[in-house]
């Protein structure tokens, strides 16, 4: 049986209106994430993976077709607090500590007391970031903020999370440690992931499902369901069958180009 739809996207069309005329950042896209997926979309600068995210998390209303978020139109997803969502910066407060940072949206939530604190510190730990509660945002490593961000977006403990391009300043040493810990995390908190990406090795070593998109109008070109084992220590991207799904999304990049006049 398959396991439930999370996001469920048909027909999707946004069409912003810039001054210099219509911009198409998406066009008929059709998309199933199931629970438990780690779906990466991956494609060019501009091709719309930010603005998907966008209209899952409510922040962009669709020109034309349907998107649910679990059963829910996006309006009722985010009331439901259905997702955490993690930017491409760390986008923390300098002037709060990092548990007042993760405690921010808790706090406009209504979230208060013992309860706040608990998941604070489960949200750390699941990080990695234990210890580190008192300690102000500059006081930490880029890789270490980027961690205490991604704290803040698990402590509503929501079952999907939407990710930006969260590695994407990082340097490439942090950034395969940080992949290694996101799939642990993923695996023992079985939550549902999108993550947009630029890297072929990191869509292809997180993913379940790989988004390849093309731009102007933004596009689906391929919906690669990878073949890896769950278990993938940092070698596998040496294997056969990692270099196969590579080359899959590399060609998807690819054929997109072609479409560009
Ligand atoms: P990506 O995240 O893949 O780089 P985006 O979703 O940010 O792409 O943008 C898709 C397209 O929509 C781009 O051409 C971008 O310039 C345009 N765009 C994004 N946001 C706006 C906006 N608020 N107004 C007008 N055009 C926008
Ligand atoms: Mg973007």
């Amino acid at each position: 049986m398959q396991a439930p739809s999370v996001v469920s996207a048909k027909d999707l069309c946004l069409t912003y209106q810039a001054n210099d005329g219509p911009v198409r950042a998406l066009s008929d896209v059709n998309l199933d994430v199931r629970k438990g997926d780690f779906v990466s979309f991956i494609g060019p600068s501009g091709c719309g993976k930010t603005t998907f995210l966008r209209v899952i998390a409510d922040l962009e209303k669709s020109t034309s077709g349907e998107i649910s978020i679990n059963g829910m139109t996006p309006a009722e997803a985010r009331k439901a607090r259905a997702y955490g969502y993690v930017f491409q910066a760390p986008a923390l407060y300098p002037w709060r500590t990092i548990e007042n940072n993760i405690a921010l949206p808790l706090e406009i939530m209504g979230y208060g007391g013992a309860d706040r604190t608990r998941r604070i510190a489960e949200a750390l730990d699941l990080v990695g970031l234990s210890g580190f509660e008192k300690k102000f945002p500059w006081q930490l490593s880029g890789g270490m903020q980027q961690r205490a961000s991604i704290a803040r977006a698990l402590a509503f403990d929501a079952d999907l999370l939407l990710m930006d391009e969260p590695f994407g300043a990082l340097d490439e040493i942090v950034r395969d440690h940080l992949n290694e810990e996101l799939l642990k995390l993923w695996a023992r908190t079985n939550k549902t992931i999108c993550f947009v990406t630029h890297s072929i090795p990191e869509a292809v070593y997180l993913s379940t499902k790989i988004v390849v998109m093309s731009p102007r109008p933004g596009r689906v070109t391929d919906v690669i369901d990878s073949t890896l084992p769950a278990e993938r220590p940092l070698d596998i991207r040496d294997t056969p069958e990692f270099l196969e799904i590579a080359h899959r999304v590399r060609e998807g990049l690819r054929t997109g180009h072609s479409h560009e006049v």
